[in-house]
């Protein structure tokens, strides 16, 4: 053997101890990122970091510059981050997986992410007991279960009917207990959610509140299902790890809502993305229904959206009704009204 031959069988044995010696640091990494993800702390600690490193300087015997010794560690410590935030991801809540295929929630006797499709129909706001009444009865007849309407409601300018607050609960409560409905209602913060709670069945986290966290964690604590809609410009990662904020706070009953997003398109009000349907469905174990009457924004391609929607594997459909659509207090012209959803939902059963 060759003087170069022999140094190279050395390095080959160096390279297999630091090949054992990387994997079985990799492993502790793993252990260190259990620890961490059951304690609730970031995975990424820079400050750690930035110690190892300043004391690995100060060990440095060479001939290996501290430059090099930096740059080397600096890829192992984000090859062990990379790994425990992949075994993270991994254990997502959320995810579908053989021992938890599909969530089913059951409010009232009515089921949801089961076998029967969820029909979630009422006033884009509650307005007053006569409309939210007439409403309810043109459910009953259709035999539609669930009844939404919003008490405070999320408007673009401050100037503009806000909700009825209160009122609106009280009269969500007794009309949904008077003709055997389940409510749908929109909370806007921990305070109405609050205020909300005694009165409503369903809560509804809005577009515009999917993104805030602090109101998801608070969600997490409540024993009510929660439909939570995917924000304006949201994208469908972010939408399932909102729902993960909600699970991992301690409520399971998440339903998942399209509702259409940002886009240039502007023949809608938004542009119902039909691609989030199936990759919600492949993904999570969360039922997911869509929203057609804020992502059309209008109301003659209502019942395409639903049959498409349904037919990429929504569990359900939402979409507004209204007594009198032209003299609405909010979305005028998206709304149905009685006759147009007795029309469309003769359409949905062809
Ligand atoms: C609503 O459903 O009343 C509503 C405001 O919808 P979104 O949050 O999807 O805009
Ligand atoms: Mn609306």
């Amino acid at each position: 053997m060759n003087r170069i031959d022999s140094l190279r069988k050395k390095v080959d044995e160096l390279n297999e101890q630091l090949l054992d010696l990387l994997n079985e640091r990799a492993k502790i990494a793993l252990e260190i990122g259990k620890e961490k993800q059951r304690i609730g702390k970031p995975i990424y600690d820079p400050i750690r970091e930035e110690e190892i490193l300043t004391r690995l300087i100060e060990l440095n015997p060479g001939p290996l510059p501290n430059s090099s010794l930096i740059m080397i560690f600096r890829e192992i410590f984000k090859a062990c981050r990379m790994l425990q935030e992949q075994q993270t991801d991994s254990q997502l809540l959320i995810k579908k997986t053989k021992e938890k295929e599909q969530t089913t929630i059951t409010v009232k006797g009515v089921t949801i992410g089961g076998d029967t499709p969820t029909h979630i129909f009422g006033p884009c706001a509650i307005e007053s007991r006569t409309q939210l009444e007439q409403v309810a009865e043109a459910l009953v007849k259709t035999g539609c279960r669930l009844l939404r309407g919003g008490a405070y409601k999320p408007r673009t300018s401050p100037h503009r009917f806000q909700g009825l607050g209160l009122e609106g609960l009280q009269l969500m409560k007794e009309i949904t207990e008077a003709f055997g409905l389940v409510s749908v209602v929109e909370v806007m913060d921990e305070r109405t959610l609050q205020e909300a709670l005694p009165y409503i069945d369903i809560i509804q986290i809005g577009a515009r509140n999917m993104y805030n966290y602090p109101l998801l964690k608070a969600i997490g604590q409540i024993d009510k299902p929660v439909i939570l809609k995917r924000g304006l410009s949201a994208t469908i990662e972010e939408l399932k790890l909102a729902a993960e904020y909600i699970l991992q706070a301690g409520n399971p009953n998440v339903i998942l809502c399209e509702r259409g997003i940002r886009t240039y398109e502007t023949a809608t009000r938004n542009t119902l993305d039909i691609s989030a349907i199936p990759v919600l469905k492949n993904e999570t174990h969360l039922p997911v229904i869509v929203d057609i009457s804020h992502a059309a924004g209008r109301k003659d391609i209502l019942l395409p959206l639903a049959r498409a929607s349904m037919a990429a594997g929504a569990d359900g459909i939402m979409a507004e009704v209204h007594p009198n659509p032209q003299f609405a207090l909010s979305d005028a012209n998206q709304q149905l009204s009685l006759e147009e959803f007795y029309a469309f939902m003769e359409g949905l059963k062809e």
